[in-house]
């Protein structure tokens, strides 16, 4: 990166000046510059673009953004801009200049030669992994120490299940309340960011984890806990629902009669996907019986609570579809044959195989496309995730998918973006620091090639990626891409991505 030498005195001089969008922040502008000389942080302008700074005020183009080390300090017109001598410029004429992207639900971080730079490559620079475990753990900690070039990571704990449990270690299984606490507990000792909690919780651990959560502070979300009743969930603080699982009972006049059927049946310890494959079932027989009523207090309640949706309809498409729909997918160069080998076998878990199934799957997919449009509608928080490393849900380059599935369902390209920027940061309480394209906040850029507003696909076509002020331009980020595909077509021996020394995890 080009420093800023003779003329960074001078340049600094005029942002402490022009500061009035870092002041607005909360930092002073003259201390701001000065702290940057001293600390002789690279200066970097994005000149020229259309600025889509993701706060819902107009586009505005032939802008500027000034970035020093790793934040914004400044945004306005490029004609307003004085000498730039010293800085590294990039040139944005013709271009459009979002927020980083945070996929709000991934997995599989500690493939650390594939996921953090596919992150990366497609403009994905804030992630919120879901299960933590020591290796993702580490991974993480790797790219804060400047180790390893990958997104910003919002780690989940353990996932917290019952004693019955779809997953395998290193799942943490809760029989009783004082396990409940003690989990928590563990993942705040461990610095996890948030709880993730899981289907068959039983009500009273899940109760208990709550209030642990509450008293330690720490946010938790995660799957539906089927014993215990979305709105009690929402009220005892589950900041979010993964993957819509639930929301057709809830949003359905046959509601009363499906949870009853649910709240009979037990969990079956030698057969336990058996109960999830049933609600899942009731779920799509739901879709069939939306109602606009119940439908509208079940939304008004997750409004009130706080209590978001993270519908990953990325790989809610992917299970609803056949098991050859995504086996020749050209991004499969990208994933190690490990991984590969899984996908194709989980799928067979999900994939409808009958015309009558695949129908059934389709209408169940497209009902849960407009589910999320009502519940926008309602005033519901959403925020975009993909779910990746589970079968065909790629890093990175599925949150476009996610993207263009959002806006397929009916949301516009406007407002799918904020899921992925703003309303991700607003969620995780970064909204001071992330999100927008704002002075004072972190510098995580994307540069598009064409407009997302007009076409979301355009998500796709990324030019320039700004990491934490690290300007990867496009041959930087064809550099990642090569070298995630010549590990992930290495024999495992040869190599150390996870494969080489890690079993896959099933993941959720
Ligand atoms: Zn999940
Ligand atoms: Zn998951």
């Amino acid at each position: 990166m080009v420093r800023v030498e003779a003329n960074r005195r001078e340049f600094l001089r005029w942002l402490a000046t022009a500061g009035a969008g870092l002041a607005a922040a909360g930092i002073a502008p003259a201390l701001f510059a000065q702290d940057a000389a001293a600390a002789g942080l690279a200066v970097v302008v994005v000149r020229g673009a259309t600025l889509v700074d993701g706060t819902g005020g107009p586009d505005r183009p032939d802008s500027a953004v000034v970035l020093v080390g790793d934040r914004i300090a400044w945004t306005g017109p490029a004609g307003a801009l004085p000498p730039l001598a010293g800085a590294q410029v990039v040139d944005g004429r013709g271009r459009y200049l979002i927020p980083g992207l945070w996929d709000m639900h991934t997995h599989g971080l500690d493939y650390e030669e594939i996921f953090p730079p596919l992150f990366l490559a497609n403009g994905v620079t804030g992630i919120r992994e879901m299960w933590g475990y020591a290796e993702n753990r580490a991974t993480r900690a790797k790219i804060a120490r400047g180790e390893l070039l990958g997104p910003r990571v919002v780690m989940g704990s353990s996932i917290l299940d019952g004693p019955v449990s779809l997953l395998t270690p290193p799942v943490t299984k809760v029989a009783t309340p004082a396990e409940g606490r003690a989990a928590v507990r563990a993942a705040a000792d461990l610095g996890d960011d948030f709880v993730k909690v899981y289907f068959y919780l039983p009500a009273e651990v899940f109760v208990a984890i709550a209030d642990e959560c509450r008293a330690l502070g720490l946010p938790f979300g995660g799957h539906w806990p089927y014993r215990v009743g979305q709105v009690d969930a929402a009220r005892a603080g589950l900041r979010s629902f993964e993957h819509l699982f639930g929301l057709p009972i809830a949003t359905s006049s046959r509601r009363d009669e499906l949870l009853a059927v649910l709240a009979a049946t037990p969990f079956d310890p030698a057969a336990p996907r058996d109960f999830f494959n049933l609600a899942r079932e009731l779920d799509r027989q739901a879709t069939q019986a939306y109602d606009p009523a119940t439908a509208a207090g079940h939304f008004a309640a997750l409004a009130r609570h706080g209590t978001w949706l993270s519908p990953t309809l990325a790989v809610n498409r992917v299970i609803s579809s056949p098991a050859a729909a995504f086996a020749h997918d050209v991004r499969l160069k990208y994933v190690p044959q490990d991984l590969r080998d899984y996908w194709a076998d989980r799928i067979t878990l999900f994939a409808p195989t009958t015309p009558q199934q695949i129908a059934q799957q389709h209408a169940y997919f497209e009902a849960l496309q407009r589910l999320v449009v009502a519940a926008s509608e309602a005033g519901v928080g959403l925020i975009g995730g993909t779910d990746c490393e589970n079968p065909y849900v790629y890093p990175g380059f599925s949150l476009h998918d996610e993207l263009e599935l959002l806006v397929q369902a009916g949301l516009s390209p406007r407002r799918a973006l904020r899921m992925v920027t703003r309303d991700a940061a607003a969620y995780l309480g970064r909204e001071a620091t992330a999100g927008t394209v704002t002075p004072g906040k972190v510098a995580d850029l994307v540069l598009l090639d064409a407009n997302p507003v007009a076409d979301i696909r355009a998500v796709r076509r990324v030019h320039t990626v700004v990491t934490a002020g690290r300007v990867l331009d496009r041959a930087a980020l064809d550099g990642l891409l090569a070298g995630v595909e010549a590990a992930a077509n290495r024999p495992p021996a040869a190599g150390n991505a996870r494969s080489a020394r890690l079993p896959v995890r099933g993941c959720c």
